[in-house]
């Protein structure tokens, strides 16, 4: 059990029922750990990360109360999500192939059809 005689480093909203709670920090091999008493609820001592963090930095901290180190395992900062850097997936409009050359392509069809018509007219 913690000693009644830990200073009181600041107030957070307890967890369970939402009424201030002291915040003290453990002794001995744990006194890197934070914990909370809740004057209906009792004494918090969960050492998890997700609890520390939550007291870490939720705690309103009592004047020059803040220890100077952490709770050793506080999850790590999540850092704001690097920003897509723009363009890669931009649609660059597909270039249209070009179109055979009108003249070209009538002269093409000229020299196709011409025998065509000649062999037909001969035929008749
Ligand atoms: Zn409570």
């Amino acid at each position: 059990m913690p000693r009644a005689n830990n200073p009181t480093l600041g107030t957070i909203a307890c967890e369970t029922c939402g009424k201030p709670s002291d915040v003290k920090k453990a002794n001995g091999n744990r006194n890197r750990y934070l914990y909370t008493i809740c004057p209906k609820c009792g004494t918090d001592q969960r050492a998890g990360a997700m609890v520390q963090a939550r007291i870490w930095s939720g705690t309103e901290w009592r004047e020059g109360m803040k220890p100077e180190t952490a709770p050793p395992n506080l999850p790590e900062p999540t850092s704001a999500e690097p920003a897509q850097p723009e363009g890669g997936k931009g649609q660059e409009p597909k270039p249209k192939p070009k179109e055979p050359s009108g003249a070209g392509g009538l002269l093409m069809a000229a020299f196709l059809v011409a025998p065509l018509l000649l062999i037909l007219k001969g035929g008749a």
